[in-house]
């Protein structure tokens, strides 16, 4: 059911930005080249989706692509909440972050990619069930 599925996601995306906060506070804040300065417009059709059947911030129509780096990206970080972002943002790990994280931690990151693949999973499911319901 949609909204199950939903709810679902919703819950992995907390949990994969809470086991990624320390690390990217520690890090991103001081990267010299951060990511989300050297892209544009990140939104996929499954992103949409689940903005609009979770209620989430509908930010994706304006015009993302006149400014240099992310639309979203304000002076103190995302300026979007942690569940309207594009999952590719919650996905994206960096090199020197995977080796922050695993350098703490060694077993999160095999937790993250397993949390990665169920809301990839989910993502597709909720497609199929929106199509099913519609
Ligand atoms: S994820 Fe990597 S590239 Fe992106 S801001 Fe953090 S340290 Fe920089
Ligand atoms: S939506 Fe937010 S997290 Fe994603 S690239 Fe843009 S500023 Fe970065």
């Amino acid at each position: 059911m949609v909204s199950e599925t939903v709810n679902k996601i919703e819950d992995l995306i907390s949990e994969v930005a809470a086991l990624q906060k320390e690390y990217v506070a520690r890090l991103c804040f001081k990267c010299g080249a951060p990511c989300c300065a050297r892209v544009h417009y990140l939104f996929s059709e499954k992103d949409i989706l689940f903005l609009r059947l979770s209620g989430g911030e509908q930010k994706w129509r304006r015009e993302a692509m006149s400014k240099k780096g992310c639309w979203f990206l304000g002076s103190s970080g995302c300026t979007l909440d942690t569940k309207s972002r594009p999952f590719i943002c919650h996905h994206y790990i960096c090199p020197d972050l995977e080796e922050e994280i695993k350098r703490n931690d060694s077993k999160v990151m095999d937790v993250l990619k397993a949390k990665f693949r169920e809301i990839g999973h989910l993502r597709s499911q909720l497609w199929a069930e929106y199509l099913d319901e519609t």
